[in-house]
Parts: structure tokens; sequence; C-alpha cells
């Protein structure tokens, strides 16, 4: 286990106050804070390398090509991808669907065909979707779920605690061409079983994209391993800077869809006649990419691989096993997502706990607990349709990153407690 102080002095704003009390930060589902490595090699990078990537002959554009491309290395070992290739760039998660919606409905969807999601999905993977039935008439179909929060094809549990998936096939239909699924919900925190669900789809010939901005900052992630088609992940929830994401695609799944936009970076050769396209990965960067927050991210990974994947995963699940624990302490508390069994191995909840207390309206309690200095989420987290579900308006959300204490946890019970007795 890693010496958590000594983290915390690696993130200055941990240190400052708001409204007079120290800050209890719990919102790194919406994003995690920076480190100063990451600001310094930013910093260091817009001082004494700044050129564009890719297209100048000079020393300083070289310089910001090798970190920029050393940054696609480092991305590729980090979810252990085959090549370099299937590493694409982009601005976040959001971006990164978008890209596989619009390339793969135009390219491999015939009006009529199916798009599987789930009912705990982020509305940056329903969405995309859902443009893409406006605009092609494919049909968005959805997996329910069991009222904590799981899928409801994937909630038995073996007597080792793992979770077994037996029933995706339920929801696959002839017409069904891509399944697209969140590894981790960034409302329930329930971690879904991607690898049986991408053999099942597989099994009948399906390919899968996983959304990973909720999973990638906080666990080993091996797309050979769990041998997703397509992953999707945001830097800036992983301790990297903001606008920069990562689209890991197959490669053959890369060669067969079209390019997404068109610009500069993406071409090979421009007629009026006729344009042909860059190779791999190139084909999906049009345009100036953000090759200062690529090394930002690279530096970022290097951060937390210092760390251990393994060390922050363990403290994270303490950290929200702790939390849901305590929680529950407190009269009129209502968690959402799975409630047991917290501990097993493998986990079925990370770093996300949502609730509600009594009839506290969330808006109200998340503006109470600010003022005593605590930040966490409130509303639907861009999960409407999971909101619908749940019957609710919205939740309180606190949510774990690899600088969060025990004691904040207990900050964040008093503060709960106090509010309660508010109303
Ligand atoms: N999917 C999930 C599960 C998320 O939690 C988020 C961010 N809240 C996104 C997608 C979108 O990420 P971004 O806004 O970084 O593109």
């Amino acid at each position: 286990m890693y010496n958590i102080n000594k983290v915390r002095e690696d993130f200055p704003i941990l240190q400052r106050e708001v409204y007079g009390k120290p800050l209890v930060y719990l919102d790194n589902a919406a994003t995690t804070q920076k480190p100063l490595c990451v600001l310094d090699a930013m910093r260091e990078e817009y001082l004494n390398v700044n050129a564009n990537v890719h297209r100048g002959v000079h020393y300083l554009s070289q310089q910001a090509t090798d970190l920029h491309e050393a940054a696609r290395e480092k991305v590729r070992q980090f979810i252990n991808a085959r090549k370099t290739e299937e590493i694409v760039f982009t601005r976040g998660t959001t971006e990164a669907i978008n890209l596989v919606a619009s390339s793969f409905c135009e390219s491999q969807m015939q009006p009529g065909d199916e798009v599987l999601v789930t009912d705990m999905e982020h509305h940056s993977n329903i969405v995309s979707w859902q443009l893409q039935a406006m605009k092609r008439g494919i049909v968005v179909k959805h997996i329910p779920i069991t009222d904590d929060g799981r899928l409801v094809c994937c909630h038995n549990t073996t007597t080792d605690g793992s979770v077994c998936c037996d029933g995706i096939a339920t929801y696959l239909t002839e017409r069904t061409r891509l399944v697209s699924i969140a590894h981790v919900s960034n409302v329930l925190g329930t971690i879904n079983p991607v690898k049986d669900i991408i053999r099942e789809a597989h099994a009948h010939g399906i390919p899968v994209l996983v959304d990973g901005a909720q999973s990638a900052p906080h666990m080993k992630i091996d797309v050979q391993d769990l041998d997703c088609d397509f992953f999707a992940f945001s830097g800036h929830k992983m301790y990297g800077p903001t606008g920069i994401g990562v689209l890991y695609g197959k490669e053959d799944w890369l060669e067969k869809l079209p390019p997404y936009q068109g610009g500069g970076e993406m071409i090979d050769k421009v007629t009026w006649e006729r344009t042909t396209f860059e190779r791999l990965p190139f084909k999906f960067e049009a345009g100036t990419p953000d090759y200062v927050a690529t090394h930002g991210l690279a530096t970022a990974i290097d951060y937390m691989e210092r760390i251990g994947l393994d060390n922050i995963e363990a403290h994270e699940q303490e950290l929200t096993c702790y939390c849901m624990e305590q929680l529950q302490t407190i009269d009129g508390m209502h968690i959402y997502g799975p409630l047991s069994p917290l501990g097993t191995v493998p986990s079925v909840k990370d770093a996300v706990v949502s609730f509600n207390v009594g009839n506290i309206h969330h808006l109200d309690m998340g503006t109470l607990l600010d003022r005593l200095g605590i930040a966490v989420r409130t509303g639907h987290h861009c999960a409407q349709p999971l909101m619908d579900r749940l019957g609710i308006s919205g939740t309180v959300r606190a949510s774990f990153a690899l600088y969060n204490t025990k004691e904040e946890i207990d900050t964040l019970v008093a503060g709960i407690r106090r509010v309660a007795q508010m109303f």
C-alpha cells in the first residue's frame, strides 16, 4: 500500500479550503484532480517544446511529435493493446463513442438493425446511438436492470462471489449488430461482467464496445484479455488533463470503418477528383491533436503506474466498502446499486456510491454539504433513463480517487447527519 499523506502532497488543490472548511473532494467520477507532475510536464512542453506535430521538419516539431507518439505507446501499454495503430486519440469518452456510432452505423448497419445498450448507460452511450437512429433508422435496445442495479442477465452470483452472466442472448436478435455497454456505472458503481458479455456476444458474431470512462481510472484494463472490439475512456477522470481521451479499436475494425471527420492529418492524398486517407490511427485524427494533453495523459499514466494499479484498486475498494458501511448507519439512508456482496472478489461495485436520505432533495443535500466543504455530485448524473428506472429525479453521489481517505468519508457521514437533522 502507498503512503496516502505523501500522495496527497502531489495534489496541492486538496489543501485548499472552501467556505473556511478543508476541502473534501468526492466528485472524482466527474473529474479527478491533477498531480503536480502532470501540470509540470504540460507546462514544460509549452515552455520549451511547443510546435505542431507530424508536420514540421524542424527540431521542435520532431520533439513534440516524439512526445505525442510516446504517449500513444504509453496508452497502448496501459491497456495492453496489440499495436499503437489501435490507439486513437479523441477529446474524451463521448467523442470516442460518437466516432464509433457514426462510422460503424454508416458502414455496418442498415435501417432496422439494432444496437444493444443497457438501462445504466451515461447519456453519451445513449444519445450517440439515438442520433444514428434519427439519421439512419437504426434501433436502440436496452438490457433492463434489477432493483439493486445489476443487469438482469448478469445478477446471478456464484458461491465464490463471482458474477455469472447467463443471459444477454435473450436480448440479441438477428438484427443486433453491436453491443455497447458501460464497464462501470457512473451512478451505481456496478461493475458489469463485460468479459462474459463479450464472450457471449462474440459467440453470436456481434462486436462489443466497452465504455471504460469509470473503469480505466480504477482497475487494470487489458483489452486483449477482455477481447473487446472497442474501448473508450477519458484522460481527465484518471488524473490527466481535460480534452483528451482514447478510443481503442481492434485493427480489423478500425480498418473497416470510414473516417469520422475530415481535415488535415487524416489524409494521404487530396485531389478534387478523389481523396485517400492516412493509415491507422491517423485516419481518425483529423486536425491538430491536443499533443500537450497526450503528453499530460502519458504522465498521468506513469503516475498511476508508479503507485500501482493494484494498490489504487485495493485502496478505493476499501474506501467504497467503508463508505457503504458507514452510510448504512444513517436513518432514512437509501443507497442505489449493489449492496452486497461487498468485498468479494471479483468486486461488483467500484468507487461510486449514490444515495438519498429520507425525503431530502438531493440538490438540498448537495448544497448543504458543499457549505461544509464537501464536494459531491447531485442530480441525474447524465443518466436520465436510469433515474426513470429507479423512479427518482436524482441522487447524491460520492465518488473516490486514489487520494481520498477514510477520514474524509467520516466527514461526509457527519455532514449528512448534520444536514438530515435540519429537515
Ligand atoms: N461514460 C461514463 C460512464 C461516464 O461516467 C462519463 C463521464 N461522466 C462519460 C461516458 C463521458 O465522459 P466525457 O465527458 O469525459 O466524454
